[in-house]
């Protein structure tokens, strides 16, 4: 068994030349180049650049997510996880909504088929750590989602809504292919007053088999007493980076995470960078990492 993970893009909210940072996750049963499509997949994230990206997927060999048409086939996306609220990780969630459910046949037809009443809906599963949920519906997604003709809609009407119970340490814990274990880990991103009064989470991944674990930060500052242990002892790991300092950083800057002892920073690929990446300025501090994460390359995680 394995789970790869492959980037859809790594730059940061505001970059232009690799997409934004939303992540497919992928768990096989035997390994990419045995099967065709994976037993089980997940999203982290999918904002703006996100439906483009999964398109481009189709110049990479071993990506089966477009239909016999070349659309995006969003029925083959079985799971999606959010981890904020930002353009650059949600703002492709609407035509996920609106395309897959027109793939199924629409609301009706989906209750129809599963003989359910009213609005039973098989969407795609939808995990989202629990104090997201009010606002990704109220503030990000109604307006476009709410209704259509003849009716209004729910978020549940979309998707199979699964909201993760979330604390201070790693929360709720979900899975793939029951082998791999997934929990939300809050993040120091955006301080309205204090740390943690605006959700945001990462993802500490691991192999209930191996007990290996691997770590998603999710868009955070540095914050040293928290990840760098769970960097420590993980066997793989995608820490978002901001090059350049700027007046009030809210993501981890690279001078901080190269600070970190080698024997970490060696396996831990840097994401979600600016356009300036590859100047060579920043080519020194750069050469302590696993390196850039570059955008559509299948990492494996778990081997
Ligand atoms: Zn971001
Ligand atoms: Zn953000």
């Amino acid at each position: 068994m394995m789970l790869t993970l492959t980037f859809l893009g790594v730059g940061s909210a505001f970059a232009r030349r690799n997409l934004q940072s939303n992540a497919l996750v992928e768990a096989w049963s035997r390994a990419p180049q045995e099967q065709p499509f994976p037993d089980d997949n997940l999203l982290i994230d999918f904002g703006g650049t996100g439906p483009t990206a999964l398109h481009q997927l189709k110049v990479q060999a071993g990506f089966e997510y477009l239909d016999r048409a070349g659309r995006n086939n969003y029925l083959a996306i079985r799971r999606l996880f959010l981890t904020h609220l930002h353009a650059d990780h949600v703002g492709g969630v609407e035509e996920l909504a609106w395309s897959a459910l027109a793939q199924r046949g629409g609301p009706g037809a989906a209750a129809a088929k599963s003989g359910g009443p009213g609005r039973a809906c098989p969407g795609p599963e939808l995990l989202v750590p629990d104090p997201l949920l009010p606002a990704l519906w109220d503030h990000t997604l109604k307006g476009g989602l709410g209704a259509m003709e003849g009716r209004t809609l729910e978020l549940s009407d979309f998707f199979t809504v699964r909201p993760l119970s979330v604390g201070r340490g790693p929360g709720q814990p979900f899975r793939l292919m029951d082998r791999y274990e997934l929990r939300p880990i809050p993040t120091d991103h955006i301080r309205i007053q204090r740390k943690y009064d605006w959700p945001s989470y990462g993802l500490l991944l691991t192999d209930r088999h191996s007990g290996e674990t691997a770590v998603f930060s999710g868009d955070t500052r540095f914050e040293a007493s928290i990840l760098a242990p769970l960097l420590s002892t993980a066997r793989a790991s995608f820490h978002e980076v901001q090059l350049e300092p700027g007046p009030q950083p809210v993501h981890a800057l690279l001078d901080e995470l190269a600070a970190l002892p080698e024997a970490i920073t060696r396996r831990v690929r840097l994401y979600h960078y600016g356009d300036e990446w590859d100047e060579p300025r920043f080519a020194p501090a750069a050469q302590k990492f696993a390196g850039f994460a570059a955008p559509f390359e299948r990492y494996t995680v778990f081997a």
